[in-house]
């Protein structure tokens, strides 16, 4: 008498608790009944500068190709791509935005009877990936908000058959160096595969970080993943990639949506790989705001965890969702961690000037109501 569809789903799916993503505008326009135009939404690691312009060009370009399928293989954009790495275009695999490849390795690489390490406080979406694939997650938990990469190396065991690391990692924004990152990879036993996580790379590069391409030749079982989501200021346009032994990568192809990435956005990703200007504000604008959102948050005796990345992670001095709530009333969106076991901070994105503005002005309302 009728089935249990939820029931019938496979166990790691069923069980799943699903990504919550940043609120957006119009939708906190239509609860609170206010001018959309009026809000700042810095709840996920957006680009504040809003795309390139060079990205904007590209995609007015294309639309005459809309009825077309996508190059499968992305020629142009793995062209222009393995150069500005330098390596293979065979070792590049592409997905819908970075997301789209760590749960394309989990797949390929994970089932029920394996398990995969990752830190506590990490990106959620390798929990997510991870049991999706019937697999179990080992939890390490981490050190001053960071990865304790001595105590991960520890943790793996006989069916460890991954361990995700995210440099920067979201939602703390903590970094390793690449000496530490070298002491682990030593550790690792060459079929545990790595997968390093540097959505955040482009605006850490300065401060002395690891570049995990550099790393690859050594380390066979390194993958790294990128994404145009973050300093490219793609994100809603849907494309990122591992860089990965070219095997690791043939694997990955087998399963890979054939169409995964849409032929407007290769060429938008394209423009903006050579757009140095672009990247160079980017980096500029997160510099400025962090500085300026430090700054606010000293001044008002707030604790935060130092971030290399384009965001940061603030302990609200209540309960985070409080916090949060009554900043959606002024009109500001930012991002609640409790469902990383962070209950009360929230992390913030770094946006223009006045946006910051913006939230440090409501944050200071509403810890002196
Ligand atoms: C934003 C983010 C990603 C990926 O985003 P995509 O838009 O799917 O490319 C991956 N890892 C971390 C840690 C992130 O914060």
């Amino acid at each position: 008498m009728g089935c249990d569809f939820v029931k019938l789903a496979v166990p790691g799916v069923r069980a799943l608790n699903p990504y919550l993503p940043g609120k957006p505008v119009e939708e906190l326009a239509r609860e609170q009944g206010l001018d959309a135009s009026t809000i700042v939404k810095l709840a996920s690691n957006e680009n504040p500068l809003g795309a390139a312009p060079s990205s904007c060009e590209a995609v007015a370009g294309m639309m005459g190709e809309l009825a077309r399928y996508p190059d499968s293989s992305l020629y142009n954009l793995r062209d222009s791509l393995s150069r500005k790495l330098a390596v293979e275009p065979d070792q590049i695999t592409f997905g819908n935005g970075s997301n789209d490849v760590l749960v394309l390795l989990a797949q390929c690489y994970l089932k029920e009877g394996c398990s995969a390490v990752f830190s506590e406080y990490a990106f959620v979406v390798y929990p997510i990936a991870v049991q999706a694939a019937g697999a179990e997650s080992i939890v390490v938990p981490s050190k001053h908000w960071g990865h304790d990469l001595e105590a991960m190396a520890q943790a793996i065991r006989s069916d460890t058959r991954m361990v995700f690391l995210a440099n920067p990692n979201n939602p703390t924004g903590t970094s390793f160096s690449e000496a530490e990152l070298r002491i682990f990879l030593e550790k690792v036993p060459e079929e545990v595969i790595v997968v390093l996580d540097e959505a955040y790379f482009e605006y850490a590069v300065d401060s002395g970080h690891p570049d995990g391409i550099l790393l690859l030749k050594e380390y066979p079982n390194l993958v790294l993943t990128r994404t145009f989501s973050k300093a490219y200021g793609l994100a809603g346009g849907r494309v990122g990639y591992s860089v990965s032994s070219v095997e690791i990568s043939s694997v990955l192809n087998r399963l890979r949506q054939p169409f995964n990435v849409n032929n407007l956005v290769e060429a938008a990703a394209v423009a903006v790989l050579e757009d140095e200007d672009y990247l160079n504000r980017s980096r500029q604008v997160n510099q400025d705001g962090m500085a300026q959102i430090e700054a606010g948050f000293k001044s008002m005796n707030i604790d935060y965890i130092p971030s290399t990345g384009n965001f940061i992670t603030f302990n609200a001095g209540m309960n985070g969702v409080d916090c949060y709530q009554r900043l959606l009333k002024l009109g500001v969106i930012v991002r609640p961690v409790a469902n990383y076991g962070m209950p009360d901070h929230l992390r913030v994105s770094i946006g223009l000037e006045e946006e910051n503005q913006r939230f440090l002005d409501a944050l200071s309302t509403v810890k002196h109501s």
